[in-house]
């Protein structure tokens, strides 16, 4: 599940911007101005414990990590445990949390020279331990999202899922949609939204494999693994290369939905008209263009796809995307790259 972006008629990252705004007049507006949604919330209690850091806008290039425990409960942040550059805390899911959106973060500004999700240096907010209530109580939240304006994360059940910030490629899944929320911002269902998802996994495990340096070759194209709990039944939450495949006849999840095929694309309501079960097939079309031209993923894979997710526009379809990375591959890296592009969506069905 994904929490929708909040409907304020201002978005979040402009009251983000104000409420860091130098001008206090403006900076107090704009948190008077906040009513509703956790983004907001998170904006508002930034503000109450860091009014100082408030007033200084992230400095151009640097990370600014805040990392926050909304000790069991849903109400987001929570309260701030670690900020930017104070050394680790003896809490795992905190030290997690900031080790990878660091990760994310370098990621994006090394190859692409993007400064944080915005590209205007905004704060990384990060909540953990975030729980759900049941009506009489609360249990940890077996999930992670990313509501507009923060990363949260559950501890999992125990049973099937563990902690969510214990895989670097579903932190950096998730930060992925904060990227894109400033860039094509795809409408969060059927194709497009379907294409949303398919980003946040690619670029999920780019950042793992640049972190470790593997090639596409060596790597292993999982979503979420660490995140299960081990069973002969389950090896990850999506395989990217396998798509349907990531788990089978398991007594909790069952088998994986995902399609490798347009024959096979759901077009049935669930899922937001099935965002998680069709991304499997631009996600196999991305690890088959990547294993074509060989070396490490992010290099011309990684780096087609990150122009085609600042190209599309918020309706686009799957045919638009195959579309664009192919003419991009062409005009960036000639028609040897293009053929591969084309020969990928080709056995995909497009
Ligand atoms: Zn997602």
């Amino acid at each position: 599940m994904h929490r929708c972006p909040i409907q304020c008629i201002v978005p979040p990252y402009i009251v983000e911007r104000m409420a860091h705004c130098e001008d206090p007049r403006i900076r107090e507006q704009a948190l008077v101005a906040l009513t509703t949604g956790s983004a907001v919330r998170a904006v508002r209690a930034f503000a109450q414990q860091m009014p100082t850091m408030l007033a200084v806008p992230s400095p151009v290039g640097r990370r600014n990590r805040l990392i926050y425990d909304a000790r069991g409960r849903d109400t987001l942040p929570g309260r701030l445990v670690r900020a930017e550059g104070q050394k680790k805390t003896a809490d795992a899911a905190v030290n997690e949390a900031y080790d990878h959106s660091g990760s994310t973060f370098d990621f994006f500004q090394d190859l692409f020279g993007r400064n944080s999700l915005d590209d205007a240096g905004m704060s990384l907010i990060s909540s953990v331990h975030v729980g759900e209530s049941d009506g009489t109580g609360y249990q940890p939240m077996t999930n992670a999202f990313w509501d507009g304006g923060q990363m949260a994360y559950g501890d999992g059940d125990g049973a099937v899922f563990g902690r969510f910030t214990q895989s670097l490629d579903v932190v950096a899944h998730e930060l992925t949609h904060g990227v894109q929320a400033f860039m094509s911002n795809l409408v969060y269902r059927g194709q497009s939204g379907a294409i949303n998802e398919h980003f946040a996994d690619v670029f999920g495990v780019l950042v793992r494999q640049w972190r470790e340096g593997t090639t596409a070759a060596d790597a292993r194209w999982l979503v979420g693994a660490e995140v299960l709990i081990a069973a002969p039944t389950r090896r990850a939450i999506r395989d990217m290369e396998h798509p349907g495949e990531a788990f089978r006849d398991d007594p909790v999840l069952g088998s994986d939905p995902q399609p490798n095929h347009m024959k096979r694309i759901y077009t049935g309501p669930a899922d937001a008209g099935g965002v998680h079960i069709n991304s499997g097939i631009p996600n196999r079309v991305f690890v088959l263009v990547a294993q074509s031209l060989g070396g490490p993923a992010w290099e011309v894979a990684g780096r087609i796809w990150y122009d085609a997710m600042r190209q599309l526009s918020r309706t686009s379809q799957f045919a638009d995307l195959a579309r664009i990375t192919a003419q991009i591959a062409g005009d960036e890296y000639g028609s040897g790259v293009r053929k591969a592009v084309r020969a990928a969506w080709k056995k995909v069905g497009l």
